[in-house]
């Protein structure tokens, strides 16, 4: 066949948008065009020497789907392509992938340094979780890498972070913590779910682990959870597979599927979400009425540089800080007719949330001060509604206030 010769055939040498669609895709005999759901849980084999040399090892084919199938494989490859990583393993949801990346790496007696500005779940196991199993943790402002730095033990074995943070988009600079985590021995796991793998690639940066929320972006149509880990084929082929394997908090295939069709309009969607969240963040950093807008590529944000240099674009979502507090705050949520209410984030609906009330009430009031978190901070995910339209709902929002 002549398209043996040709260049992309070689799935690497294609572009992300091209791997969006089709990387990873395996074809069953009745040569279907959109990918298969291979619902089921087990595999038959042949013979019993056929059983034999697959749990051997001998045999590649599938065992049993709470570690491999065909569907969530495809997702698997699909994920690894775009990230440029070596491999990927689908979890059930977000917080099984960030579970299963600092479990599979740490035991007892272990320490871990993270960044104090987590997804409200991460930090939960980071600071209350993990000590629980002899692992010791410290939380520092990832703003500034020399934090980590000084608080790196002879035991740190992990490094976490997620950049930009949520709620207020703090950036962290990866490559400097990644080179102060190596320096020491640490793996660098980073939570990517904020800049999306279209915007940052945590791995060139120097990361050994990147993790997603496939429940945000990747669906990113509000229809199923999911969680991703990627990495090189030793960390992911090693601890992390045995893991999965042995505790189960595996990706069912008909989420793997419905992922498998999100990643089709990821970039899409990432691109027109972002070009409305500058817009979005223009029309706010110019308002009377707001304190402060928190935007990864705007020039108000205090890290504006960092931004430009490790993300290729500010992404989707946007911090604010209405004048006044909580009572303004709720004022201009409540009289919004477009934008909705939810905690959930990189939807095609936009999605506002007051984390002081909601995904952060949990913190003590100091914690959350010092995280930046006050009465008045709003975060919006900008979904693929018109720009035109969101601006609009907002402006009626603030002359509520
Ligand atoms: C949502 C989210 C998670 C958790 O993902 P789930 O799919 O909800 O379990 C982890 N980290 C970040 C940054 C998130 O936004």
């Amino acid at each position: 066949m002549s398209r043996k010769n040709n260049p992309l055939s070689d799935p690497t040498r294609r572009s992300p948008e091209t791997q969006l669609v089709h990387g990873g895709t395996e074809r069953s005999p009745f040569g279907e065009t959109s990918e298969a759901m291979f619902m089921n849980s087990g595999y038959i084999y042949p013979s019993s020497a056929a059983a034999e040399a697959r749990f051997k090892g001998d045999d590649p084919g599938y065992i049993y789907s709470r570690f491999s199938n065909p569907t969530v494989e495809m997702f698997q490859t699909r994920m690894a392509l775009l990230e440029g990583a070596e491999a990927a393993r689908g979890l059930a949801t977000g917080m099984a992938a960030v579970t299963t990346a600092l479990m599979s790496q740490l035991r007892a007696g272990d320490h871990v340094v993270s960044a104090r500005a987590l997804f409200g779940s991460c930090r939960y196991v980071v600071e209350d979780y993990l000590p629980r199993w002899g692992i010791e943790s410290t939380l520092v402002d990832g703003r500034d890498p020399a934090n980590f730095a000084a608080a790196m033990r002879p035991n740190t074995r992990a490094v976490f972070l997620e950049s930009p943070t949520n709620p207020t988009l703090e950036l962290v600079d990866i490559a400097a913590v990644a080179e102060i985590a190596h320096a020491h021995g640490a793996v660098l796991i980073v939570d990517n779910v904020f800049a999306t793998p279209i915007w940052q690639s945590p791995l060139a940066l120097g990361a050994d682990l990147v993790v997603y929320s496939a429940t945000k972006h990747i669906d990113g149509q509000g229809r199923a959870m999911g969680g991703v880990i990627l990495g090189s084929a030793e960390l992911i082929g090693g601890d992390i597979h045995t893991f999965i394997r042995q505790t189960g908090p595996s990706m069912s295939p008909f989420n793997a599927w419905v992922m498998l069709k999100g990643l089709e309009t990821l970039n899409l969607r990432v691109r027109q979400m972002t070009e409305s969240a500058a817009r979005v963040a223009d029309f706010l950093g110019q308002h009377e009425k707001i304190a402060r807008v928190l935007y990864p590529h705007h020039p108000d944000h205090p890290q504006y540089e960092l931004g430009k240099r490790q993300m290729r674009a500010g992404s989707s979502l946007v911090a604010f800080e209405v004048k006044g507090g909580q009572t303004e705050a709720f004022r201009l949520a409540d009289a919004l007719a477009v934008i909705l209410i939810s905690n959930n984030l990189g939807d095609a609906k936009s999605i506002i949330t007051h984390p002081t009330t909601t995904t952060h009430q949990r913190l003590a009031e100091e914690v959350r001060l010092e995280s930046g978190i006050t009465p008045g901070l709003l975060r919006l995910s900008v979904g693929l509604e018109s720009a035109d339209d969101l601006i609009a709902d907002l402006d009626y929002g603030l002359s509520q206030i």
